[in-house]
């Protein structure tokens, strides 16, 4: 690759929400964008699988009507057509909230910002993990990646953001000039993990709340979604209902196998309901997620840690606080829009800049000419 092909170019790390946001802000920009991405397909914590007619959530998502950023988005992408408001009753305090969910799921926007990416010239690169990310002597960025079948590649440019959780970023990134105290902030933003199972029950589920909390020692999960409760039957062909536990990845039940993490789930959530019996159980699905949620956030900004890189994760900051929004959603979107409009302002910049130092030199010709005649 050489110097022309690096120039306004961007290796975005993750397919995400995040990653997908700024990959599609960058390639409309005229960046050349490549987004790489660890598994097999786009989404990441939105990651959606087939249930009957219909597309699925792994993990249950919603919208609140407090999303600005990200319903500008959706409007901007044009499936705000998909999108309907739902009444929902929530166990506990604000127990009526309206919640919005996509005719097709989340991954009617998934798609949209992926095809918008390639359709704008720029590249996805799935099952691909990045190893390593270094710096070379031009100041341009290296990002090492590696397929399923061990072979490696690297990707060269002038610009890198990273969207996964922080302790990954520090385990790619050990080669580049990080101050020691911010590495230090990062290494110290922990982490819970969730373990998220989904049911899809032949049985029509009654229950009238769409988010009940399941407090109680004896219970692998701690909130139980009764997503068809809010968002109707739709072509799943059954009731869906998800039920989330949080866990450390040193607890027992991480390494367990799904088919024993179920049988658990199931066995809790038939304490609750007695009437669903195993054969209600059409299909489910369990999901782990390893960074799900940040416990300690950094007490400062860390999205920018050395010049051209970005990390753009929500793990950097806390969300439903005065000043931030109430859902991680709308941060993702609302930061992955600030570091865009930074490096767009930055490029702009540095075109200027290269101008001007053009027109300087074509008139340092001229007068040398000049002054040759
Ligand atoms: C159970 C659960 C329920 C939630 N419900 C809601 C909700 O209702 N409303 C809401 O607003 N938010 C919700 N959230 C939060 C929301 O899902 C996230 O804020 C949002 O999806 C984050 O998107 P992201 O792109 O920043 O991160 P991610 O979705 O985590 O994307 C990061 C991507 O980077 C990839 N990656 C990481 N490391 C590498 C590597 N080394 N090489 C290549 N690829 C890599 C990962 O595979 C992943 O695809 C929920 C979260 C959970 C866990």
């Amino acid at each position: 690759m050489d110097d022309n092909d690096i120039r306004k170019s961007v290796c975005i790390i993750g397919s995400g929400l995040s990653g997908l946001t700024c990959g599609m802000r960058l390639a409309r920009a005229g960046f050349n964008v490549t987004v790489v991405e660890e598994l097999a397909s786009p989404g990441g914590l939105l990651a959606y699988t087939r249930i009957g007619r219909e597309y699925l959530e792994l993990t249950p998502h919603h919208l609140r009507k407090s999303d600005r950023s990200l319903l500008a988005l959706i409007k901007e992408m044009g499936v705000e057509d998909k999108l309907s408001w739902f009444d929902s009753t929530w166990q506990g305090r604000a127990s009526h909230r309206k919640v919005g969910y996509f005719d097709g799921g989340f991954s009617c926007l998934i798609s949209s910002l992926a095809q918008e990416i390639i359709d704008h010239g720029g590249r996805i690169c799935f099952s691909t993990t990045v190893a390593e990310i270094s710096k070379l002597g031009s100041g341009a960025y290296r990002t090492v990646c590696v397929l399923p079948n061990s072979t490696r590649f690297v990707i060269d440019s002038t610009y890198v953001i990273f969207t996964g959780s922080c302790r990954t970023f520090i385990n790619v990134s050990h080669g580049l000039p990080i101050a020691m105290d911010d590495r230090d902030t990062m290494m110290n933003v922990t982490y819970s993990a969730k373990i998220s199972a989904f049911m899809v029950l032949k049985r029509e589920n009654s229950q009238m709340f769409y988010q009940q909390m399941t407090k109680g020692a004896d219970m692998p999960f701690d909130r139980i979604i009764n997503h068809t409760s809010a968002f109707g039957q739709r072509g799943y062909g059954g009731s869906v209902v998800y039920l989330v536990g949080s866990c450390q990845v040193t607890d027992p039940l991480w390494i367990e196998s799904d088919a024993d993490i179920m049988l658990k789930f199931f066995a809790a959530y038939r304490k609750l309901y007695r009437s669903i019996r195993k054969s209600d159980v059409k299909s489910w699905r369990i999901t782990k997620i390893r960074y799900a949620q940040t416990e300690h956030y950094p007490g400062i900004d860390l999205t920018n840690p050395c010049e051209n890189l970005y990390v753009c994760s929500t793990g950097l900051a806390k969300f439903n606080t005065a000043e931030t929004p109430e859902n991680r959603m709308e941060l993702a979107v609302m930061l992955a829009g600030k570091i865009c409009s930074e490096i767009v302002a930055k490029e702009a910049r540095s075109e200027a800049e290269a101008e001007s130092a053009t027109e300087v030199i074509s008139l340092t010709r001229e007068q040398a000419e000049i002054s040759r005649s």
